[in-house]
């Protein structure tokens, strides 16, 4: 559940870039169709045809795009994406939806919070449970953004692109849900867990 409280959740003021450059849309888009069309070809691949080391490998860079996905929508978050708020808050929309169907919303506002209070207890992000382990955390994180909506909704995904794609159960678990569930477990651990561990051991130490 995500934390409750009385801080401030208004968006900080952020200065949005005077620059005319697109490097950051350009990025964005780079990401997503190598994401989509990563994603379609490992739908449709033949097992048979690929030795397993190579499935290995798919696997692990389609764990790696979903991640470039979500940094994606975080950049949005933080109006690195694009100079435009629509279309930078579009993109950061797109990319948290195809992720996991996450809510770009509730992404947005959970992170300024956790930016606002890193460890706090407005933190929604941070384990605050005593001797927690990670899968502990990880499991707490995961039910703040992972919702009953967001799983009927990407199950009732998995089940279109099933049926209507002709796609085999078997190429969906293995090159859409395992890749996700790779990508959020790195995501956790490298942007939330082993940097909140760090913190909390330097805290110790300074006591
Ligand atoms: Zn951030």
């Amino acid at each position: 559940m995500p934390k409750q409280g009385h801080i401030p959740c208004t968006m900080p003021q952020r200065r949005w870039r005077q620059s005319h450059d697109y490097t950051g849309l350009l990025i964005a888009t780079l990401v997503i169709c190598s994401w989509g069309l990563h994603l379609v070809w490992v739908l449709h691949l033949n097992f048979s045809a690929i030795p397993p080391i190579s499935i290995i490998g798919t696997v692990l860079a389609q764990a790696f795009l979903n991640t470039g996905l979500f940094v994606t929508a975080h950049d949005a978050i933080h109006g690195l994406v694009c100079r435009h708020r629509i279309i930078n808050g579009g993109v950061g929309a797109f990319c948290s939806a195809a992720y996991a169907a996450l809510s770009y919303k509730t992404l947005r506002r959970s992170h300024w919070l956790h930016h606002r209070d890193p460890m706090g207890s407005f933190d929604p992000d941070f384990c605050d449970i005593p001797d927690a382990d990670f899968w502990t955390c990880y499991q707490q994180f995961m039910a703040q953004y992972l919702g009953p909506k967001q799983l009927l909704t990407l199950a009732a995904a998995v089940l279109a692109v099933s049926l209507i794609g002709q796609v085999s159960p078997l190429n969906v678990v293995l090159f859409w849900c395992l890749p996700l569930l790779l990508s959020s477990i790195q995501l956790f651990y490298v942007g939330t867990y082993s940097p909140h561990q760090q913190a909390a051991s330097r805290n110790m130490q300074h006591c």
